[in-house]
């Protein structure tokens, strides 16, 4: 069924390559006589899986939705895509995002911009720069999808198309094989339609990887999730820096409405402060362009990517400045100028130091309200007993904007849509996007002059190393 959906559903672009199809079918035959599908809820065995298209497969091409690898066939499967089929998951193809993972709304592709038709046939966004796997997962054509996300992208696009988006801890799920934007934000995510779903993913992924120098070690993750019994009430954490003056109407109220849902299951509710929050975007904003221009640098038509035509015998240089002004698209091209900027001799102490210190402060921050020690860092592994167990927040401020108003936003207007989602980044917490439906009561009270009502996306943060309480926590609200 959800191969068919594929097909029918063309029109998105949420899907860029597929992988054979006969091959496809006949795995997924030998599964279900093997095992049918009901008697595993969570595991990806037998379930179609699509996968972002930066991340290697040797079926199909792996473009990251530059001009510049539009002829990239990988020699391997990145670790993520192995281990799904170790899991016996049937990886089918390919979707759609924003070039190198750089974007909020799915228009800077190669391909050509994802499509979200599904509320009341408007064209909308449906969000980046994993929003091919999102609206994949949203439109039935997979189980799950793999996403990556740097400052946000598996929990924006869930966000914006009502499903269920995880970004684990930084350093828990492998990155070799995923072609790099910003290696120290760079996590591999799950979209899913329920948290079961995205659990079951999840646990198939989190093993330590050998080949990912950042892949953490067996003996720290054997400290998560053990140090303190689980045990209700939880101590849940209202963020009160992003109660900010823009949040749309639907995106307070499906706030609102969470926050009770988990008081009424009696959970604790506790005001904290992040005050470096309102920096962390110029922060991110600094340091992914900084890590993405030296990562991009090996794109030169010599080493890696696309040669533009007509430059063979030109000097190195002008072959280098043809190939990848002909390849990488405009944003790309700017995030590349930025980075080169802020690392530059004279901008360094101003830009990229100071993102530096900011990220540190937000670290800080988050560290400061947890109960939880962040084990990484902390000297001893006390709790504090004032500290919240997780944190409750929108996703994004608003909720999927239309693709033409998209399209007309500046590039600092697009930035700021992650303003809630670059925190968790830059410290490396696990975070979750969850679809919370507004009630049709407050929707009457509240909302009287809007026709559209739909979900919006509430993030649950946890401390670092947290991700099953972060699931689990997600599981209550959905
Ligand atoms: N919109 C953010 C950016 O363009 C998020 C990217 C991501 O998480 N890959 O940098």
């Amino acid at each position: 069924r959800q191969l068919e959906n594929i097909l029918k559903h063309t029109n998105l672009n949420a899907v860029v390559s597929l992988y054979d199809r006969a091959s496809i079918l006949s795995a997924a035959s030998v599964a279900e006589q093997r095992a049918p599908q009901s008697a595993h809820p969570r595991s990806p065995y037998g379930r179609i899986v699509l996968v972002k298209d930066n991340i290697c497969t040797t079926a199909t091409p792996t473009t990251a939705a530059s001009g510049i690898l539009k002829n990239f066939k990988s020699p391997y499967d990145a670790t993520v895509v192995k281990q799904l089929e170790a899991a016996g998951a049937l990886v089918a193809g390919k979707t759609n995002m924003d070039e190198f993972g750089m974007g909020s709304y799915g228009l800077n592709s190669y391909h050509g911009p994802t499509t979200m038709s599904r509320i009341k046939g408007e064209e909308r966004s449906a969000g980046g720069s994993s929003g091919g796997s999102a609206l994949a997962v949203a439109t039935d054509q997979c189980w799950a999808a793999l996403g990556t996300d740097t400052g946000g992208s598996v929990r924006l696009p869930a966000a914006y198309t009502g499903v269920v988006g995880f970004k684990p801890s930084y350093g828990l799920l492998s990155r070799w094989g995923v072609i790099a934007y910003a290696n120290s934000l760079d996590t591999v995510g799950v979209l899913g339609g329920d948290v079961d779903c995205v659990e079951g993913v999840f646990d198939a992924l989190n093993v330590y990887d050998p080949q990912d120098p950042t892949s953490l070690l067996p003996s720290t993750r054997s400290h998560f999730g053990s140090i303190r019994a689980r045990n209700s009430p939880l101590r849940i954490g209202i963020p009160l820096d992003y109660n900010i003056s823009t949040l749309d109407l639907t995106v307070r109220t499906a706030w609102r409405q969470s926050l009770q849902r988990l008081q009424e299951r009696g959970h604790t509710l506790h005001t904290v402060r992040l005050p470096a929050t309102r920096h962390a975007l110029s922060a991110y904003y600094v340091l992914a362009p900084a890590e993405a221009s030296s990562n991009l640098a090996k794109y030169d038509g010599v080493r890696y990517g696309n040669r533009a035509e007509g430059v063979d015998g030109t000097p190195e240089s002008v072959l280098f400045a043809k190939t990848r002004g002909a390849g990488f698209g405009p944003e790309v091209q700017r995030r590349i100028l930025l980075g080169a900027f802020s690392l530059s001799a004279q901008a360094i102490d101003n830009y990229f130091i100071q993102a530096q210190k900011v990220r540190r402060l937000v670290q800080q921050d988050f560290d400061s309200v947890f109960k939880a020690p962040n084990q990484l860092v902390a000297k001893s592994l006390e709790e504090n007993d004032n500290g919240v167990d997780v944190l409750l927040c929108p996703t994004a401020p608003t909720l999927a904007p239309f693709l033409n108003d998209a399209k007309r936003q500046d590039p600092i207007q697009a930035y700021m849509n992650d303003i809630f989602t670059v925190p968790a980044s830059l410290a490396g917490l696990p975070a979750i996007s969850v679809p919370i439906s507004v009630a049709e009561e407050d929707r009457d009270r509240e909302l009287k002059n809007r026709d559209v009502v739909e979900s919006a996306g509430m993030q649950i943060i946890g401390q670092y190393g947290d991700d099953k309480l972060v699931l689990d926590v997600a599981r209550e609200l959905v």
